[in-house]
């Protein structure tokens, strides 16, 4: 919260407050300057409640108190000094994966659910054509409880089978905090949480305590203020690895599977200092339409794409029609997306 003093009030008066929020286990920080005839205001920082708020507006001294609004503090592109980029370590032969601020355009491509027989040669397709990163769902979170709900821990074993011949580090979407452990003794590099479980807030601690990259989506249905708060949770575990994922929401009216969110990226770029990738496929829906959201999306400032990718999509056990399934197509539009990336930012 932020406490706007009265104008005129005194420093002992406002000293009562501040040491009853320190005897509360907050943090205060006081405007500079201090003087009885300036505007006077402190911020608050921790686990603010409705009780400390009211608690603190019923002083005399005080003549407003405000919640926090804007951009968190831990993401926060002024606060932090810049814009930075993500590392994630590469363990399998390959050379580390830097994503963000200074950086080429990264690539994340692979299938959308993982099956045994596809995924490596889906996955080695992506790298020929430029890839950096392997995408590959174990856990699939679907709409009915009747559809494929993914291979589960068979299916990491074969993401992980094929990330050691292939040497690029993988993400994978954990949709429950019980399968941390799991993930953890697979090594997976970069934990993916999902648009359905976006304010799943005990997931996002969970994962963010790992230290690993976590790949962030939008919720379909949040605004950018709800990404944003809940993003914090991750980064409120001392974890500094956070990527920011749109994906497209629900609209009115769209012409594709979601609505996109193109001009997110612009904003968030403005306001964070987060490396932020568009996933080109699960907002449109449509093989199709991946080069030219992938074209905008580039030269819109997005420091990487994701993307389904198969290399038999009549045989893929979900998102078929999405994925792309041509190596020679794939490394044309991978070409055209770094070149312009390094246009618009200046390689
Ligand atoms: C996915 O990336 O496989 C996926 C399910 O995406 P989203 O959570 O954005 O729908
Ligand atoms: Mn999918």
């Amino acid at each position: 919260m932020i406490i706007q003093y009265q104008a005129g009030s005194d420093h002992p008066a406002r000293e009562e407050v501040r040491n009853k929020i320190r005897d509360w286990g907050l943090r205060v920080q006081s405007s500079k300057g201090e003087g009885d005839d300036l505007i006077v205001v402190d911020n608050v920082f921790g686990p603010v409640t409705d009780a400390h708020r009211r608690e603190v507006a019923s002083f005399a001294c005080v003549k407003t108190v405000i919640p926090i609004e804007g951009v968190p503090q831990n993401l926060s592109r002024v606060r932090r000094g810049g814009r930075h980029a993500v590392t994630i370590p590469n363990k399998w032969g390959g050379k580390p994966v830097v994503i963000g601020e200074g950086q080429p355009l990264r690539i994340l491509a692979g299938v959308c659910a993982v099956d045994k027989d596809y995924t490596k040669p889906s996955h080695e397709m992506a790298k020929r054509a430029g890839a950096d990163i392997n995408r590959g769902g174990a856990y699939k979170p679907r709409t009915s409880p009747y559809d494929f709900q993914g291979l589960k821990e068979d299916g990491l074993k074969v993401l992980c089978e094929a990330r050691a011949e292939l040497g690029l580090p993988v993400v994978s979407e954990i949709l429950d905090v019980r399968d941390v452990d799991l993930f953890m003794k697979y090594d997976v590099d970069v934990l993916q949480t999902g648009t359905r479980n976006a304010q799943n807030f005990e997931l996002l601690i969970e994962a963010g305590r790992t230290g690993k990259p976590v790949l962030y989506k939008r919720g379909f249905s949040n605004s950018m203020d709800e990404f944003l708060k809940a993003a914090n949770y991750i980064m409120e575990q001392n974890n500094e690895n956070l990527i920011l994922c749109l994906r497209g929401v629900k609209g009115i009216g769209h012409s594709f599977r979601n609505q996109g969110d193109l001009d997110e990226i612009v904003y968030l770029r403005q306001i964070t200092d987060r490396p932020i990738v568009y996933d080109i496929s699960h907002s449109s829906g449509k093989k199709s339409a991946v080069s030219g959201i992938g074209n905008m999306a580039a030269a819109g400032g997005a420091d990487g794409l994701l993307l389904d990718v198969h290399v038999s999509p009549q045989h893929a056990l979900v998102d078929g029609f999405q994925a792309v399934d041509s190596e020679k197509n794939l490394s044309r539009m991978i070409r055209t997306w770094r070149g312009l990336h390094d246009l618009a930012l200046g390689a």
